[in-house]
């Protein structure tokens, strides 16, 4: 008889979290093999799951999504990108969300909490 225990519940639910958001990130970066709405529904599940699982997909990734409307940023189709004082200003058209990254990349990461 196999039994489970609940202690490993959490364990399983990280793990397909996990492998969710590779699965996510991929549909995300392969624009030409996926339309857009599919990859905006992907970029919106991975912010889902970020949140609640604390897993979350590469900063490549993660920074080619729009925070406030979810959806992917495509340069100069919906995101108009500037380079200021070594940083990178992109500015989503959708939303007009504005997104600063640089010089210093890992700032971003902390920014995000
Ligand atoms: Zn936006």
């Amino acid at each position: 008889m196999v039994r489970k225990r609940s202690g490993r519940r959490n364990e399983n639910r990280k793990d397909k979290a996990n492998s969710s958001v590779v699965q996510l990130s991929n549909i995300i970066n392969s624009p030409k093999e996926y339309r857009d709405r599919i990859r905006d529904v992907a970029a919106r599940d991975l912010l889902k799951l970020g949140k609640k699982h604390g897993t979350r997909g590469n900063s490549e990734t993660n920074s080619s999504i729009c925070r406030m409307c979810k959806s992917i940023l495509i340069p100069g189709l919906n995101v108009k990108i500037r380079i200021r004082d070594k940083s990178v200003i992109s500015t989503c058209k959708r939303c007009a969300n504005i997104k600063k990254r640089g010089p210093t990349f890992h700032m971003e990461l902390n920014d995000n909490d």
